[in-house]
């Protein structure tokens, strides 16, 4: 596994994201022209928000918009899950989280992604004790540190933003929030339609009204991608199997059937 604060530009690029137009604004707003454009908001001496917390339910994008956005604003992307790093031994998570930043400052612009956030801003003397709020202090004043923290962008994600510590979502730390849902209908379609970039689906295939469909209801984006899969490896099973006694040359594509299939089998 990789070490802890690894950063790179991550290859997610914004057409693998389905739906979810609105962020896609709001992060091109605060953070892709920003960074592209550093001496315009110096000049209009223009004062922005440089923390956002992404919260809603599992599956439906956070990690994967994080990614896209530094990839947009060609940025180093660096990935931390908030228990890992509780999990440190005592006192060193602080020094870890010192850590963090200063590297995430070395290798500006760059785009700090707190996962699980949540568990590093538990609201104080319940769950993790003392050292949490330890951490927890640590992080507010790298976060507080904004002058020092130049071209570092920070991004929480949770599914449980109830339950975080008020002090952590003021503005200059995560101060923009930012609601990520359950896609609707139409949103379905377009993540389906993301997800099928790199696989020969059947030109026959409406993945829009797959997406409409009442047994997509409540699906997240996970949970769509793991209907993509089922699909594709029906299609593969297919051509494995058959495409061994048949002698023509045949393109073998993911057909609406291997789609139905997948569907019964997720829900
Ligand atoms: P969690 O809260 O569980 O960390 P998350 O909101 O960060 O979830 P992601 O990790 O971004 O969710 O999504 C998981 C996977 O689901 C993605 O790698 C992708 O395959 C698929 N996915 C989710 N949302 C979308 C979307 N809007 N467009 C395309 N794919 C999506």
């Amino acid at each position: 596994s990789r070490r802890e604060g690894f950063s790179a530009i991550p290859n997610v690029k914004w057409g693998d994201v389905g739906g979810l137009d609105l962020l896609r604004k709001e992060f091109d707003r605060y953070i892709v022209r920003r960074i592209k454009h550093p001496e315009d908001y110096e000049e209009f001496g223009v004062d922005m928000e440089t923390g956002f917390l992404l919260y809603g339910p599992p599956g439906c994008g956070k990690t994967l918009i994080a990614k896209a956005v530094a990839n947009e604003a060609g940025a180093n992307f660096i990935h931390i899950k908030g228990p890992e790093l509780l999990n440190k031994y005592v006192g060193e998570s602080e020094l870890a989280v010192r850590t963090i930043f200063s590297r995430a400052r070395t290798c500006s612009p760059c785009i700090l992604f707190f996962d699980e956030v949540d568990a590093l801003t538990t609201i104080r003397g319940k769950e993790g004790g003392w050292v949490v709020e330890r951490l927890l202090n640590q992080l507010l004043i790298e976060l507080d540190g904004a002058d020092q923290r130049r071209g570092v962008f920070v991004i929480g994600a949770t599914n449980r933003p109830e339950v975080m510590d008020r002090a952590v979502l003021r503005p200059g730390r995560f101060g923009k929030l930012l609601y990520v849902p359950l896609p609707d209908p139409d949103e379905r379609g377009l993540i389906l339609k993301a997800l099928a970039r790199k696989k020969p689906v059947d030109a026959d295939v409406d993945l829009l009204a797959i997406g409409r469909q009442e047994t997509c209801e409540n699906l997240s984006g996970a949970d769509l991608a793991a209907v993509m899969n089922e699909a594709a490896m029906a299609a593969l099973e297919e051509k494995q199997t058959l495409g061994q006694c048949s002698s023509d040359a045949k393109t073998w594509t993911i057909k609406s059937a291997h789609f139905e299939y997948a569907l019964k089998k997720i829900s």
